[in-house]
């Protein structure tokens, strides 16, 4: 009856395991597929923009749509070329009444050309437009020396003022104009970032801005993306030096291979050393790895400016970044923490949260079956043979109790059987010498109980390797 009963729990047990652990495999199979990629290039902030998207609520038409307009809308607003921007009227007008955007955007011009030191400076307008770099279709040429002298007295970020309660910005300085060129990029995709997270924050992808690149979620939700950094004297801008793997975050290079022109054999680019008035000459390739592409990117243009040989090169790393310079000797220094971009296996995700909870639960779920499997199939004796000094005594067929007897009919010994398992009764042990045997299950296992010589021989179970069991 006993017997019947445990095989009707195991039955349930057994069959709810592998129910739960069915529904586990199948929610594995058919968990959200993998997100589906769509791609967009197209112009916008003086670059080639590609950005690669796929939501997971919003459709990734929509999401495309969404970066491609903020960026644009962030070129028209910022870019001193356009002459319905905020930037073209400042340096017009010298004075603007700004919305808390623009406010933004200047104060943290304002803040990184402070932190650097004018390595970075918003104020550098009239020397990009010296040397023709303000637009693709000026003219480039190298200035006379007096002209660049004229224009260095006036560059300067402390003659711009910002009157945060009357949201005014003035241009203290004749002659001054301000350029977001070095900033306004990184800004504007991680607005674009956002503007994807806040409708739909399990996109994933990037945005990619003339290689300075925000992240905008893991690659498939698990994997990082694979960035290239170009090797800034190869022909091709395929040829790469180095590979970083961003989960997230964001990454900006700034190149002298990306706006130049040779006067000589000299090369003239568009990273402008305030100081000197001259293309920076003691670097040729930045890179910086941020949270922010903002910051990054205003970064990688003001390392790049105070150069290769510059001894508070490690002090950013207080600002949150990490970064990596190549000198024109092609050397290369880095931060501390720039190699762990490297390490791609070191902190690859394999296997996202979601995943790696079912696949506990799931291992869970089999290990108890093992274990269960095993504590029952230990009952499943299905008789004994007892023997009394090598004769057979009697045969168990069925669950009970049976006394033995000797040949006087004197009381011995009794056997149970019971719930599957065999076992005497050894306190009953004539000497009194008994030790407790337990319960057996195992048809290799025997008990032997002195001093009458009786011997118990299960039949069926478990057939492993057991060891005869004695009562003494
Ligand atoms: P790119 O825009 O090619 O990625 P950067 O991010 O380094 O390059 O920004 C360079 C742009 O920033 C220049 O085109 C110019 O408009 C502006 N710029 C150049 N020199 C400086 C400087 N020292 N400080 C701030 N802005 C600069
Ligand atoms: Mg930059």
């Amino acid at each position: 009856m006993q017997k019947a009963n445990s095989d009707k729990i195991k039955l349930v047990v057994y069959i709810s395991m592998a129910v739960i652990a069915l529904i586990l495999i199948i929610f594995l199979i058919l968990r959200e597929p993998d997100p589906q990629y769509s791609e967009r290039s197209f112009q916008t902030l003086g670059t080639y923009v590609t950005v690669r998207v796929a939501g997971e609520k919003v459709s990734t038409n929509t999401l495309l749509d969404i970066i491609e307009n903020e960026l644009n809308r962030i070129n028209d607003k910022f870019s001193a070329n356009n002459s319905s921007s905020v930037i073209y009227e400042l340096n017009k007008n010298r004075e603007i009444k700004a919305d808390d955007e623009t406010l933004f955007l200047i104060n943290s011009a304002l803040n990184i050309s402070k932190i650097t030191g004018s390595a970075f400076d918003l104020t550098v307008r009239p020397l990009v437009r010296l040397w023709g770099f303000d637009d693709e279709f000026s003219e480039k040429r190298l200035p006379e020396q007096w002209e660049i002298e004229n224009i260095l007295n006036i560059i300067d970020y402390r003659f711009i003022e910002v009157d945060e309660s009357a949201s005014r910005i003035r241009i203290l300085k004749e002659g001054l104009e301000i350029d977001l060129g070095g900033i306004a990029k990184g800004y504007a995709v991680d607005r674009a970032i956002n503007r994807v997270k806040e409708i739909d924050a399990g996109a994933t992808g990037f945005v990619d801005a003339g290689g300075d690149i925000g992240i905008i979620g893991p690659k498939f939700g698990k994997l990082p993306w694979s960035i290239g950094i170009r090797n800034p004297r190869a022909e091709s801008a395929y040829e790469i030096n180095d590979i970083v793997h961003l989960y997230s975050g964001s990454i900006a290079t700034s190149g002298d291979y990306e706006r130049f022109f040779f006067e000589g054999d000299v090369r003239y680019h568009h990273i402008l050393d305030p100081k000197t008035g001259y293309p920076a000459k003691n670097a040729i390739s930045v890179t910086v790895i941020g949270d922010n592409l903002l910051m990054a990117d205003a970064l990688a243009t003001a390392i790049f400016v105070l150069g290769y040989d510059n001894p508070g090169f490690d002090y950013f790393t207080n600002l949150g970044v990490q970064a990596m310079i190549i000198s024109p000797d092609l050397d290369i220094k880095e931060t501390k923490g720039f190699n762990y971009f490297r390490g791609k296996w070191e902190k690859m995700k394999f296997i996202n949260k979601k995943d790696l909870i079912v696949l506990i639960i799931l291992g869970g779920i089999i290990s108890s079956f093992f274990i269960f499997s095993y504590v029952f199939s230990d009952k499943n004796v299905t008789g004994a043979n007892v023997f009394i000094d090598g004769v057979l005594y009697m045969q168990i067929g069925s669950e009970g109790r049976y006394e033995i007897f000797d040949n006087e009919n004197e009381y011995l010994q009794t056997v149970i059987f019971n719930n599957g398992r065999i076992k005497v009764i050894e306190s009953e042990c004539k000497n009194k010498v008994c030790e407790h045997t337990g319960w057996i299950s195992n048809s290799n296992q025997k008990i032997i109980c002195l001093p009458f010589k009786i011997v118990v021989e299960p039949i069926g179970g478990k057939d492993d390797s057991g060891v005869d069991l004695y009562t003494w």
